[in-house]
């Protein structure tokens, strides 16, 4: 496997999805476009955002070997399909937003798969980031902000940890990550 499989991991509200954008935006890359049984939010698209399924439709597709990794989170299923990735990476980059424990599963399978962590430059600033965002419920986020401290002690499992305290940093450094592996590829 030449083309880079890479995967990006971090707490909520880190600001993964954007830093995501701005990689897809370059070109070289597939996003991996994730199957989930949680209730869409507000300005989520069906088959853009995730999969959106129920939970039997999900168990079926665990049941046919359908994902490359999938995991409980928060209540609800979430799983990267098997096919879209393999399929994309015999031409292109794919990239896969996952939380560590899917990601560890995918290093586990694919060595070669490169794992980034974002980091928060603290968990003040995340939290406030949460309350922002002002999607969920104050629980939903406590809920977040605890499994934050889990996440990021993962880091050291990870290839690369970037602090995401400026956007335009942020992505840099991971542009200048994937030159360097793509350099160790050839
Ligand atoms: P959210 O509900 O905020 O969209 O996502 C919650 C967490 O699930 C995030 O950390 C996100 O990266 C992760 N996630 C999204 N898709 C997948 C997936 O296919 N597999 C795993 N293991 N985690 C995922």
């Amino acid at each position: 496997m030449n083309n880079l499989l890479l995967v990006i991991s971090g707490p909520s509200g880190v600001g993964k999805g954007t830093v995501v954008k701005r990689l897809l935006k370059d070109g070289g890359f597939r996003l991996s476009v994730s199957c989930t049984t949680r209730k869409k939010r507000e300005g989520e698209i069906d088959g853009v955002s995730y999969f959106f399924m129920e939970k039997p439709e999900f168990e079926k597709m665990i049941a046919q070997d359908g994902f490359l990794e999938y995991n409980r989170h928060f209540e609800n299923y979430y799983g990267t399909p098997k096919k879209f990735v393999l399929e994309s990476l015999k031409t292109s980059g794919v990239i896969l937003e996952i939380e560590v424990d899917g990601a560890l599963k995918v290093k586990s399978a694919f060595p070669q798969a490169v794992l980034i962590m974002i980091a928060p430059p603290s968990a003040a600033e995340l939290e406030k980031r949460l309350v922002r965002r002002g999607s969920e419920s104050k629980e939903k986020i406590a809920e977040r902000v605890s499994r934050m401290d889990y996440e990021l002690s993962k880091s050291q499992y990870y290839d690369y940890t970037v602090v995401n305290d400026d956007l335009n940093e942020c992505v840099a450094r991971i542009k200048n990550i994937i030159e360097k592996e793509k350099e160790i590829r050839q």
